[in-house]
């Protein structure tokens, strides 16, 4: 998108396509208000207080027609999602209408907004800085609601207040080193190496900490695949079934009945998986069922996490064996627990030294709590941060984080190795610009102004 010229006003409908209760448009710029009233009764009337909503008749002022009733807010700049005046119109969610009362504000001068150019305005503005501007997006297209409770908490500036304070570290070294380097005359605290390294390692530590983070942001941001796999007949389909709540799955006693593999979306506590049912591996004559099988191969190897099904009335076969030799198994499922059990779970330790076992039921659905459980334990294990925590979930973030980290290790390391001042003063100036650019803003004038309020008044 080019950058927003300030002194148009731009308009557009802010709520979804297709029909509903209530359809908005949104004016943003100096024009907003001048623009709506162009669709008002009486506009030489009307006086506008900001902040307040109130009931409207739009009508297209050249014909009078009555297009729709509409509650009409009016924010006055700066106190404004963009810090633009804003205006937003509330119609009846009826495209035609929406399309209509758009039309016209065009027609009157308004300019089309382009996507995203509302948040962009605010982040130009300084009303919302980058991580914010890019949490909004999170939030609204969020499909478990843990995602969007980790991007309504980013919306409120969780990265920033995070980084801000690392930011501010990294701005008072830079000012001792660049006074040290520029004005050793001035007899300036001799630098402090170990204090200054110390500083380093606690800004370091925070920055791992938050980039770590981000192993459980992507699961949650992404998703993780999930692959249920085993012999035709153990219960695979069963278990997928169960474990969506719902019959997807044809489920039936005859071997092969899944052909094909079947994928669909669930959520084990906020974390969004897609669950895929294979069709069993087993040598056939039947031309669609190997291209299941087929198919089943390539899902297995595009899983993130492979649970391997098992019945638990018979014992392991070596077709059995040889399949699950094949994969890296997650985690062991014994189905069929409520019928006689033939399978101790020592039997599937050769196959896999660290997967859980579980014993389920897809039947009577015992065990499958246990099943969430061990998946949910898996996809979390060594991830290195909860869900209360502060959690990057946006890859330019954590690439962003890691650059960061890599400088100011580079810096640690110069200095510790005796360089000067000067060459960690680089390294500094690139972690600094690199947390810049999550939250998206330019410190340089920052520094100047820090490096002189640390001068005597009179220098
Ligand atoms: P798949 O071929 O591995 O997908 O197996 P299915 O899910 O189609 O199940 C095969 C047969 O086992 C069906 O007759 C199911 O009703 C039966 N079955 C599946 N899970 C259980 C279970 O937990 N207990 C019992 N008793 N039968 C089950």
């Amino acid at each position: 998108m080019s950058r927003p010229d300030s002194t148009t006003t731009i308009a557009a409908i802010a709520t979804p396509q297709g029909a509903g209760g209530i359809g908005i448009l949104r004016l943003s710029g100096p024009d907003a208000l001048p623009l709506a009233l162009r669709l008002l009764r009486n506009p030489d009337n009307l006086s506008f207080l900001p902040n307040q909503s109130v009931f409207h008749l739009i009508v297209n002022q050249e014909t009078d027609e009555v297009i729709d009733e509409a509650i009409v807010t009016y924010y006055r700049g700066p106190h404004s999602f963009t810090g633009e005046d804003v205006v937003e119109i509330a119609c009846h969610g009826s495209p035609v209408v929406l399309a209509e009362v758009l039309r016209l504000l065009i027609a009157a001068g308004a300019v089309a907004a382009q996507a995203g150019e509302f948040s962009m305005r605010a982040f130009l503005n300084q009303r919302i800085d980058l991580t914010q501007a890019e949490a909004i997006n999170d939030l609204i297209h969020a499909q478990t609601r843990f995602q969007a409770r980790v991007a309504a908490r980013q919306v409120r500036g969780e990265v920033s207040r995070q980084l801000q304070p690392i930011k501010e570290g990294l701005i008072e070294l830079i000012v001792h080193f660049e006074s040290t380097v520029e004005f050793v005359e001035d007899d300036l605290d001799p630098l402090n190496l170990s204090l200054h390294l110390a500083r380093m390692d606690e800004y370091a530590k925070r920055l791992e900490r938050l980039s770590s983070s981000y192993r459980l942001g992507r699961l949650i941001r992404t998703g993780v695949r999930l692959a249920l796999i085993g012999l035709p007949n153990v219960g695979k389909s069963s278990i997928f079934n169960a474990l969506l709540g719902f019959d997807r799955a044809i489920v039936t006693h005859v071997p092969g009945t899944t052909r094909d593999t079947l994928s669909e979306g669930l959520s084990i506590e906020g974390i969004p998986l897609t669950l895929v049912d294979t069709a069993g591996i087993r040598e056939t004559e039947d031309v669609v069922e190997r291209i299941g099988v087929e198919r089943t191969k390539s899902a297995i190897a595009d899983a993130d996490l492979i649970v391997a099904v098992v019945d638990s009335q018979s014992r392991l076969s070596p077709e059995e064996t040889s399949l699950f030799e094949q994969f890296p198994i997650d985690l062991f499922v014994i189905n069929k627990c409520d019928l006689p059990d033939a399978m101790p779970a020592e039997a599937l330790r050769p196959l896999s030294v660290d997967a859980p076992v579980v014993r389920a039921s897809a039947l009577t659905g015992d065990g499958l709590a246990e099943l969430r459980e061990a998946i949910h334990r898996h996809l979390v294990a060594g991830v290195g941060a909860g869900i209360e925590d502060a959690i990057i979930t946006n890859e330019r973030h954590y690439a962003a984080l890691e650059q960061a980290l890599a400088s100011l290790r580079q810096a640690r390391q110069d200095l510790a190795a005796g360089f000067t001042e000067e060459i960690a003063l680089t390294h500094l100036h690139q972690a600094l610009r690199s947390l810049g650019i999550i939250t998206g803003e330019t410190l340089i004038g920052d520094i100047i102004n820090q490096i002189f309020s640390t001068f005597c008044i009179g220098k």
